[in-house]
């Protein structure tokens, strides 16, 4: 089947109700047929649920349609995408281990990388997104994992995922990808030779903003590891989250197309407006990694940035003048949401933190929703003039 069909298609039902849409199993247990089912199903030698925190049948649907998407041999899913990025380096890392990361990573992974890993004594080095000796300089002995974002978030530069998988293999290190920007239907990161694939479900999967999710997809071997550690440390994703999301997959690919044409339309008239200095978005032509975006991405993603000329407090007055966009701590929603890091997600930062990650204080993040794109121009123009 098409990736289309399998979002659609593939489903995990079990009752006798001849349900045509699957139902949602609120249920922390699972009964046992005997005192010997029991035992085989404690000892792994028969396969079955046990106990929600395990598995659950929403919660599985939800992986084998997200494995099936990004050709992985299988996956685990997780209550949010933080707990997914902790379950991936909790299953993985021990004391004394390290990993290298490309500079501009999510803020929580930021923290976790600064804050919360090196209480076990695993650290982590930073490298610039396009420096890819860099990247292989900055592997030691004890180093496990190398980690990015690609497409980076706010900033939207492309790191070429072919060329950081040789490195890795050369090293036999893993290389694992947060692909929430991207969404399987525009990124693969498996397919150019990651080992690892982590998604926030919370954002385009669920597309309408309602519910946390996360889920890691890889190798058999890799999902062993980590479902030995998150089966007992208990970052379950909910039945109920998980029905929600697997819902929201069948509609992804049609989301997801009309993300990308509206954001290619705003990407387009913004970089004509006097009031902006630049424009990213990485099918603009105008975008450094133009030819790096369009050989592993189907589109270029819902997600536009630019520069006003007025600074800081330009950025702060244009939020205040948007009527549409909502001003929210989220994105990939089907409603436009506005951003400006330097006074929010940002703030805490020094100007030249800020800038080795590259926001400047006129940096404006937009995700472009699913409103009709005229009305989605007109709020902005009214914004920028
Ligand atoms: C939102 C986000 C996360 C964290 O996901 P939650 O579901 O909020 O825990 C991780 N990575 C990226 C790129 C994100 O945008």
């Amino acid at each position: 089947m098409k990736k289309q069909t399998q979002a659609i298609r593939i489903q995990n039902k079990r009752t006798s109700h001849n349900e045509h849409s699957v139902p949602l199993y609120l249920t922390s247990s699972y009964v046992f047929e005997d005192a010997e089912d029991m035992r085989a199903q404690f000892a792994e030698e028969k396969e079955g649920e046990i106990y929600s925190r395990y598995a659950n049948p929403n919660v599985q649907e939800f992986i084998d349609k997200m494995a099936a998407l990004e050709n992985a041999e299988s996956g685990w899913a997780t209550a949010s995408g933080m707990s997914a990025v902790f379950s991936f380096f909790g299953a993985i890392l021990s004391s004394g281990d390290h990993i290298v990361s490309a500079r501009s990573v999510f803020g929580s992974t930021h923290k976790l990388f600064t804050e919360i890993l090196p209480k076990w004594g695993i650290t982590t080095t930073y490298v610039d997104f396009d420096d890819y000796e860099g990247f292989e300089k900055a592997i030691q002995k004890n180093t496990r994992i190398l980690y990015l974002e690609t497409p980076s978030n706010p900033g939207l530069d492309i790191i070429d995922l072919e060329k950081i998988a040789q490195i890795t293999k050369r090293n036999e290190i893993l290389f694992a990808v947060d692909n929430c920007f991207a969404t399987p239907i525009l990124q693969r990161p498996l397919d150019f030779g990651a080992d690892v694939s982590i998604h926030s479900a919370t954002k385009y999967i669920d597309g309408q903003g309602r519910t946390l999710g996360g889920v890691i997809l890889s190798s058999e071997e890799i999902i062993e590891q980590i479902k030995a550690f998150a089966r007992h440390t208990g970052p379950s994703l909910s039945p109920f989250n998980a029905w929600v999301l697997s819902k929201s997959l069948e509609t992804l690919d049609v989301r997801m197309e009309r993300h990308c044409n509206n954001a290619m339309i705003i990407a387009e008239r913004l970089e004509l407006h006097p009031a902006v200095s630049w424009v990213k978005y990485p099918y603009l032509k105008s975008h450094p990694q133009h030819h790096i975006a369009i050989k592993q991405m189907k589109g270029g993603g819902g997600i536009v940035t630019f520069e006003l000329k007025s600074g800081l407090e330009g950025g702060r007055n244009f939020l205040d003048k948007l009527s549409l966009f909502s001003l929210t701590a989220n994105l990939g929603d089907t409603r436009s949401i506005a951003t400006h890091p330097a006074s929010t997600t940002h703030s805490k930062l020094t100007m030249e933190q800020r800038n080795a990650v590259g926001i400047s204080d006129g940096l404006v993040r937009l995700s472009i929703g699913l409103e009709n794109v005229e009305d989605i121009w007109d709020d902005l123009l009214l914004a920028l003039d």
